[in-house]
């Protein structure tokens, strides 16, 4: 036979305006929840959260490790949907450390943890603490990378950005974790204003000194605060006792469901600031179970230097869906620059440049930082055409290939060559008009394809249609920087 003993303690700390942490203290069921959104959304999160796992492990048919998983993703559903139906709530979210009384195959007991986020199960076991959970942070896959190390992590800036929550999706992917209990085991939950505070070695020097599980709970709770207390402290400490003589496999008596109040409602529910301490517990426990609460402990003032709406949000939350939207932002930006290029690029225009007539490569101008280059200079100045086609050379005359840029030179020195013929040195009047007129007649090509500066489409305002589509692209740019963790 086996007991479990139990202590809580929690509280707001120093910086921080609320209690965002819940923790839950059931029938075999033990819980620290740490919320996450603005206003009072972090709050209603995690005891979204904790309610229903808790109502959720009672319903199930057999207290399994797979009944433990499916408790927690209906708490994942209950956060979520409470999150949708509720403009405030949305975005909001929790992480989630559960140990579980749990039955095996062979109808044996022992323990599971399941976990989301950065809050922790430890165990402490003769002598040696061993961090059970691995948490879901951004800092902790740059540990896993070999990029930071550890102490590096602990004053990382972004140390507070979640890899995976509770309640920010309709489905979330669960750890669990199977325990093999051994008496004298010692379990410890918390948030991550423990260990952000605490090191592992003053966890393990608190455990291991202090026999009773409530006033270790408050010792570690009182030793996050007096080294800073930057959070929310929340701290679960569960014993596992042998009631006689004997070890090896744990037979807990059956759990008796006659718990019925949920002990959520700590004393600084609606938020004044006012520091609370765990809940009374009695009744909550296998018969042989012993729980204390924590006495609630002297109010301290708050720092008036703190802001409290700003540090009482987590940052944000890192996920690959936001991974993912900022890289379908870096395709659009490219492709956009990438148009734009060939927009830029993709025609040729005629103008005079240092004297002589020439194919430029581009538009008018440029667009953007895409400036026209040289394609084709020709031997040809200005007195190889008609004086008119001056103004259109000088804006230069767009076309829409090399060969085309290369045929609008010909037809022009063809007018020029022709009107010089037709009309003798000796101007005359009239007679030049009509020849000169009908001379043009024969060059339709050259009609088409250059038309007379009065139609022709001002290069100007092809490239100043341009620019709002690259204005825009850019605007794109800048937002993704801001968006970006
Ligand atoms: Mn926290």
């Amino acid at each position: 036979m086996s007991k479990l003993l139990v202590g809580s303690a929690t509280d707001v700390g120093l910086v921080r305006s609320n209690n965002q942490d819940q923790l839950l203290v059931a029938d075999g069921l033990y819980a620290v929840a740490d919320g996450m959104g603005g206003h009072a959304a972090g709050e209603v999160a995690s005891a979204t959260a904790v309610r229903a796992l808790e109502a959720a492990f009672e319903a199930s048919d057999e207290r399994s490790a797979d009944a433990l998983r499916n408790a927690v993703m209906a708490a994942n559903r209950a956060v979520w949907e409470q999150a949708q139906a509720h403009r405030g709530m949305h975005g909001m979210g929790t992480t989630l450390v559960a140990l579980a009384v749990v039955e095996r195959q062979d109808s044996t007991r022992a323990l599971a943890i399941a976990h989301i986020g950065d809050s922790r199960a430890y165990l402490y076991r003769q002598g040696e603490l061993t961090q059970l959970t691995v948490d879901h942070s951004y800092v902790q896959e740059l540990i896993d990378d070999g990029q930071i190390s550890q102490a590096q992590a602990a004053v990382h800036p972004q140390r507070h950005v979640l890899t995976r929550a509770l309640g920010v999706e309709p489905v979330v992917d669960v750890d669990l974790i199977p325990l093999e209990p051994r008496h004298g085991d010692r379990y410890l939950l918390c948030s991550d204003g423990l260990p952000r505070e605490v090191s592992d070695e003053e966890i393990a020097g608190v455990l291991g000194s202090e026999q009773d599980p409530s006033t270790a709970a408050n010792k570690l709770v009182e030793l996050a605060i007096s080294h800073g207390g930057s959070d929310n402290i929340t701290v679960v400490v569960v014993d596992l006792l042998a009631n006689g003589a004997g070890g090896g496999v744990i037979t807990m008596p059956a759990s008796s469901r006659t718990a019925a109040t949920l002990p959520l409602n700590i004393e600084d529910k609606e938020g004044s600031g006012d520091r609370a301490t765990g809940p009374p517990l009695a009744g909550h426990q296998p018969s042989g179970a012993l729980a204390v609460a924590a006495p609630p402990r002297p109010r301290r003032p708050r720092p008036a230097s703190a802001h409290p709406y700003e540090l009482r949000q987590r940052p944000t939350l890192f996920t690959w869906r936001l991974a993912s939207f900022v890289a379908a932002i870096c395709v659009l930006v490219g492709g956009c620059i990438g148009a734009l290029a060939w927009y830029a690029r993709s025609t040729y225009f005629v103008t005079i440049s240092r004297g002589k007539i020439a194919i430029f490569q581009g538009r008018p101008g440029g667009v953007l930082w895409f400036g026209p280059t040289l394609a084709e200079r020709t031997p040809y100045t200005a007195s190889s055409v008609l004086p008119y086609r001056m103004v259109q050379l000088r804006s230069g005359q767009v076309e829409p290939s090399l060969s085309q840029a290369r045929t609008f030179i010909r037809n022009l020195i063809a007018e020029k060559v022709e009107a010089d013929n037709a009309v003798p040195a000796s101007a005359r009047g009239a007679p030049r008009r009509a020849r000169s007129s009908s001379s043009k007649a024969k060059v339709p090509k050259q009609g088409a394809k250059a038309a007379p500066p009065t139609t022709a489409a001002p290069p100007k305002t092809s490239a100043s249609r341009v620019k709002p589509v690259a204005t825009s692209a850019s605007t794109t740019t800048t937002k993704q920087g801001g968006t970006a963790p």
